[in-house]
C-alpha cells in the first residue's frame, strides 16, 4: 500500500517493517564476496543469478541493494543501482546505452562535470554531444541527427535552475526513439522525473539525499532490464569499470534518506525565506519559488505537493569582486561556508563561473546568461529562516548596495 503512494516522501519508507532480528537499521554487510554450498551453486549464480543472492560486491551487495530499493520506490522507477558518485552514475549509464558513433543531445546548462564529460571525454570514445537550450523545441529539431540515442538534462540546471519540460522531453525522445536521461540531484521529492516520462533518473547522493557532507554516492534508477544489464558480469558497465559503493557508505545514506522529507521541506522553507528578503531588498535573485522566476509555473507543474523548491538560489552581485567580497563577509559573520555542493545542512555558498561551472568555457557560460559575478547559495537547515534572509539580507545590503 505505501509503494503506490502519490509522495514520493512516503514511497521512500517502503521498508519499516522491523527486522526479524529486531534491529531498526538493517545490519551492515561488510563482505566484499558471498559463500555458496556447492560448486553448482556458484555455477548457478554465476549463469542465471539466484533470487536474494549475492556472489560478490562490485556485482551488488545487500547494503548496497537496500539503498537502491529505497531509491527506486522513490522515484517510481522499477530498480536502481547504487555507485560510488554522482559522476559514475552518469558515466555508466551513458556508457550502457550509448556506443561509439552515437550522438547525445544535452542541456547546455548542466554541471560543470557532466559537461566536461560530454564534451572532453566521450568523444575520444566516439560518443558525441550536442549542447542546446533544452526548452527550445526548433533547436531539439535542429540537433537531431541519424544517430542521436539520447537526450540529457537537469531537472533544474545548475546555477541557473532553468526547470525542463520533462513531458515534452519524454515526447520528444519517445516518438524518435531515444532514452530520455534526466539528472535529478538539484530536485529530490520535489521532482519525481520518471512519472513525467523520463527513462533514466540518476543522482549525486553526495548532495541533499545523505545530506550529510561525509560520503560521495550516486544511484542509477530504470526499468529492471538496464539495471540487470548494468549489472551484466559480461558487458555491464558498473560491473565492468567497477566505481561500487562501499557497504558502510550505502547503509549510513540509507539512515540519512529516511529524513530527507523533512530536509527537503526545511531546506526550501528557508531558501524560499532567503530569496524574498534579497529580492525585496532590490537584489538580482535566481530562485524557481518565486515567482519572478522564468520557469516557476513549470516547477509547479512539475512538482510533488509539499516540498518547495529546494535549497538553491542565484545572486546576482554584478563582478566578480563584488561576488567574492559578498561571500568573505557572509564566511566572516559564521553564516556558512565558501565550499561547492549543495544540499548540505549548513549554508553553503560559491562562485559557479569559477568553480563547479568552470568547465564549461568562457563563451558557453555567456550563451547561458552565467555571469561571473553570481553566488550561488544552498540554503542551509540549522537556522531558523527569518532569521538566516535578515541576516544574510543585512550583509548583502552592507557589501553590495
Ligand atoms: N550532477 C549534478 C547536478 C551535480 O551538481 C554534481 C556535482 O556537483 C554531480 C552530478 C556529480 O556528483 P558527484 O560529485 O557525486 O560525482
Amino acid at each position: 500500500m505505501i509503494a503506490k503512494s502519490n509522495d514520493p516522501g512516503t514511497r521512500l519508507n517502503t521498508d519499516r517493517m522491523q527486522h526479524p532480528s529486531g534491529h531498526v537499521n538493517a545490519p551492515i554487510s561488510d563482505s566484499a564476496m558471498f559463500a555458496f554450498s556447492t560448486g553448482a551453486e556458484m555455477t548457478e549464480m554465476f549463469e542465471v543469478g539466484i533470487a536474494g543472492r549475492f556472489l560478490y560486491s562490485r556485482h551488488a551487495n545487500p547494503s548496497c541493494a537496500a539503498l537502491a530499493a529505497k531509491l527506486a520506490a522513490m522515484e517510481a522507477t522499477e530498480a536502481a543501482i547504487v555507485i560510488a558518485s554522482g559522476m559514475s552514475a552518469i558515466a555508466c549509464a551513458i556508457l550502457q546505452v550509448c556506443s561509439a558513433g552515437d550522438h547525445i543531445i544535452a542541456s547546455r546548462t548542466v554541471y560543470g562535470g557532466t559537461y566536461a564529460l560530454l564534451e572532453n571525454f566521450l568523444p575520444r570514445f566516439g560518443i558525441t554531444t550536442s549542447f542546446i537550450d533544452i526548452n527550445d523545441q526548433t533547436a531539439l529539431n535542429d540537433a537531431m541527427q541519424p544517430n542521436t540515442k539520447m537526450l540529457f538534462a537537469e531537472t533544474m540546471s545548475n546555477p541557473l535552475l532553468a526547470v525542463c519540460d520533462i513531458p515534452n522531453l519524454s515526447a520528444f525522445a519517445h516518438s524518435n526513439g531515444l532514452t530520455l536521461m534526466i539528472d535529478n540531484t538539484f530536485a529530490p521529492l520535489i521532482c519525481s522525473p520518471a512519472m513525467h516520462g523520463a527513462d533514466i533518473v540518476i543522482h549525486s547522493l553526495t548532495k541533499y539525499i545523505n545530506g550529510m557532507g561525509d560520503h560521495l554516492g550516486g544511484v542509477i534508477c530504470g526499468t529492471e532490464n538496464l539495471i540487470q544489464s548494468l549489472m551484466d558480469v559480461n558487458s555491464g558497465a558498473t560491473m565492468l569499470l567497477g566505481p561500487s559503493m562501499d557497504a558502510g557508505v550505502a547503509a549510513d545514506i540509507r539512515k540519512n534518506l529516511q529524513s530527507l522529507p523533512v530536509r527537503v521541506r526545511q531546506h526550501s522553507a528557508n531558501a524560499l525565506k532567503v530569496g524574498s528578503r534579497l529580492q525585496a531588498s532590490g537584489f538580482r535573485v535566481v530562485y524557481p519559488g518565486l515567482e519572478s522566476h522564468p520557469d516557476h509555473l513549470r516547477l509547479q507543474t512539475l512538482s510533488n505537493e509539499g516540498y518547495g523548491a529546494g535549497a538553491v538560489l542565484t545572486l546576482d552581485c554584478g563582478t566578480r569582486e563584488r561576488a567574492d567580497s559578498l561571500m568573505q563577509h557572509l564566511k566572516d559573520a559564521g553564516l556558512g561556508f565558501l565550499a561547492v555542493s549543495l544540499g548540505y545542512v549548513h549554508t553553503l555558498f560559491s562562485m559557479p563561473a569559477c568553480s563547479t561551472s568552470s568547465e564549461i568555457p568562457a563563451a558557453e557560460r555567456e550563451r547561458m546568461g552565467l555571469s561571473e559575478g553570481f553566488v550561488r547559495f544552498s540554503i542551509g537547515i540549522d537556522a531558523d529562516g527569518d532569521w538566516l534572509a535578515s541576516e544574510i539580507a543585512a550583509i548583502a545590503t552592507k557589501v553590495l548596495l
